[in-house]
């Protein structure tokens, strides 16, 4: 794995042309190691471009990544405000072929598709077909529905979720260090994070069917225990008799989700789950369609990760008001 850190303007080698974006750069950088492969490399939207494939293409690399709508052809796109997007059901999806010249002054053709779920994914590729669909399950109204997906977008999603589920394992640790002006401090868990998941893949990987798979928690403890001997950890209830489900909190005020605020978002909520004691958006609770309860709930880890952060708030909270009394 590559880790590229931002120091300036003199991240990027200084033999790529000035006119070359940033994103692209970065990109470029992190796969030189995989030039001439042919291997896919999968990006999310921030970092896609068709300039992005055609540099990748260049390195004989494929790209397949989200994309955003301000960086396709206006004609492929559906806003919002359109009868196109209104006309559209969820699942629906439109294909486009996207002709772009290389850098060798080629012609060639890309694979975009815009494909409605709650709003329109974009997702640019020069590997993939872009008509074939499968699907995939989304809480609709009544239930659990389910809508056609591009398989593209199912192959961009397996290949990305490494990502994200690193990314949601490691919030566990940001509260340590929030708020702290040390970017090394900042770079040195960073690492260490990343480090002690991907350990963590490689052990349930290793103990394949042996024993239950851990959980980054889990697996944190027995590290901490394996270093410096037995700790005594304030275990989570894990009281079976309270079931999992939504109740209002008491006082008319309302207060920051846990999921939200792990994410470094700041939304308010009414809700809270009577199996956790802790506070979550639910549809319905605001303005926005969120559904952290759900989300929350859909892994083990994460569920205690926010049990966590939510008692590690409340004894912050504490704190602040035995200072303030002083
Ligand atoms: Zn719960
Ligand atoms: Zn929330």
């Amino acid at each position: 794995m590559g880790v590229l850190v931002y120091t300036g303007k003199y991240t990027y080698s200084d033999t790529r042309s000035e006119s070359t974006k940033k994103t692209v750069q970065v990109v470029q950088q992190l796969c030189e190691p995989f030039r001439g492969s042919h291997r896919t490399v999968y990006v999310d939207r921030f970092y896609s471009s068709v300039d992005l494939l055609k540099q990748l293409e260049d390195m004989q690399l494929y790209t397949t990544g989200t994309i955003l709508s301000n960086r396709i052809p206006r004609s492929m796109t559906i806003a919002k405000s359109s009868r196109e997007f209104k006309a559209m059901n969820r699942g629906d999806s439109v294909s486009h072929v996207l002709t772009y010249t290389t850098t060798k002054g080629e012609r060639k053709q890309a694979g975009l598709v815009a494909w409605k779920d709650r709003n329109i994914v974009y997702c640019i590729t020069n590997d993939t077909p872009t008509a074939p669909m499968d699907e995939c399950k989304r809480r609709g109204q009544g239930g659990i529905v389910t809508i056609k997906r591009p398989q593209v977008i199912t192959k961009y999603n397996r290949h990305m979720g490494g990502v994200d589920l690193a990314d949601m394992r490691r919030l566990h640790c940001h509260s340590t260090i929030m708020g702290q002006n040390r970017w090394w401090l900042k770079l040195f868990f960073y690492l260490l994070d990343v480090g002690t998941s991907n350990a963590l893949v490689l052990y349930n990987e290793a103990m394949n069917g042996k024993q239950e798979p851990y959980n980054i928690v889990d697996f944190k403890n027995k590290v901490v225990e394996a270093l410096v001997g037995p700790v005594l950890v304030d275990d989570i209830p894990s009281d079976q008799s309270v079931a999992h489900c939504m109740t209002n909190i008491s006082g008319a005020e309302r207060q920051r989700c846990t999921y939200c605020s792990l994410k470094g978002k700041v939304a308010r909520t009414r809700y809270m789950c009577k199996g956790c004691g802790v506070l979550y958006c639910c549809i319905g609770s605001g303005k926005t369609d969120k559904d952290c309860f759900a989300s929350a709930h859909e892994n083990e880890g994460i569920r205690e990760i926010c049990i966590r952060h939510y008692r590690m708030q409340q004894t912050n909270t504490r704190k602040d008001l035995l200072k303030k009394r002083r």
